[in-house]
């Protein structure tokens, strides 16, 4: 669908041929403000143009998303998103297809993200599909089987840096205007791949009451919010589903922030849950905001409970989950008391 960009810090805006999803004025980052309201054409979730939902550009089909909703083996009323489906094991592949499309419609050779390990894993994944090549720069805590996956591709130039995500994304940037490479990470064109997957959740089952999305750098909590403001918007829903975002609580800055009503302020990462430890997202103000607009909430979840919840999982469905990704069955367990129709993002499995 035909956009623009738009920079959530100062409002400059910038047509859809501006090569980056920072703002060039004042360094914030952009979001995508479609020229109309996005409407999906069929009903039937096997054979949805998402094409009519997503920016303007040629993005290969069939390679990622589409994932199973699956029946919890513990829970009645509780379906999982299987995005462990995607071909890197992990939602990131939603957003990564979008943006490295983009990085080749625009003319790049080489892209760069900063990551605790999935991104980086999905980008170098995906550069090396379309033949570019790729820099990620990863944090001190990501996870060493994650950096197996990684060099294993064999084409990505793998960067460690002494210090926690936030400083990864730094070195991230630098390198992206330093070389020309094109930015990648938790930025606009991802949120725009990620909030599909609240599309096929909504689309599969039209009565869901709630989704539990695990939180880091909160795109992927700000994907799904647009994609139920979208589908409302446009008449597809009448009823919006309540979303609860989920974090460790070591590493819980957007709880905090949401339960106080503040802004987001870092919160340095404890966590072992590497793909939500972040310290302060990149989405978090924007996405509190929304999520307070929508009725939704946001809830913590100590390690130790992510880890029985992470033994469970696989004692009985024979799935190994990374600890981020049962984040979701973990908070259900304890907010859904009633037993409304759930759906919990079963967001990665890279161990
Ligand atoms: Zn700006």
């Amino acid at each position: 669908m035909k956009y623009h960009l738009v920079c959530i810090s100062c409002s400059k805006e910038y047509e859809s041929d501006y090569t980056s999803q920072i703002c060039g004025a004042c360094s914030g980052i952009l979001d995508v403000r479609y020229d109309g309201i996005p409407r999906i054409a069929a009903s039937n979730p096997d054979f949805v143009d998402y094409e009519r939902v997503l920016p303007e550009g040629r993005y290969p089909k069939y390679i990622v998303g589409n994932t199973r909703l699956v029946q919890s083996p513990t829970r009645k009323n509780v379906v999982l998103k299987m995005e462990i489906e995607n071909p890197t094991h992990s939602f990131k592949d939603r957003g990564s297809i979008i943006e490295i499309g983009k990085a080749e419609e625009y003319g790049f050779d080489e892209v760069v993200c900063a990551s605790t390990g999935n991104m980086a894993y999905s980008i170098a994944y995906y550069a090396k599909l379309f033949g570019m090549k790729a820099r990620v720069f990863l944090s001190n805590d990501a996870n060493k089987d994650k950096v197996y996956y990684i060099k294993s591709l064999g084409d990505a130039d793998v960067q460690r840096i002494n210090g926690d995500f936030n400083k990864a994304q730094e070195a991230a940037i630098k390198y992206s205007k330093k070389k020309g490479a094109f930015l990648c990470g938790d930025y606009c064109y991802r949120k725009e791949g990620q909030k599909i997957i609240a599309y096929e959740i909504m689309l599969e089952m039209r009565n869901v009451d709630m989704i539990f999305v695990p939180v880091g750098n909160a795109t992927l909590l700000s994907g799904v919010l647009r994609a139920i403001v979208e589908m409302k918007d446009s008449g597809k829903i009448s009823k919006m589903p309540k979303v609860i975002g989920v974090q460790s609580s070591e590493c819980d800055p957007l709880v905090r922030a949401f339960e106080s009503g503040k802004r987001v302020r870092y919160v340095s990462p404890k966590t072992d849950a590497d793909a939500i430890a972040v310290g302060f997202p990149t989405f978090g103000d924007s996405a509190a905001s929304l999520l307070r607009d929508l009725g939704g909430i946001m809830a913590r979840v100590d390690d130790a409970r992510l880890r029985s919840e992470q033994k469970e999982f696989f004692e009985r469905s024979g799935i190994l989950a990374e600890l981020a990704a049962v984040a979701s069955l973990s908070a259900e367990k304890a907010l859904n008391k009633k037993g409304k129709r759930a759906a919990c993002i079963i967001s990665g499995a890279n161990l």
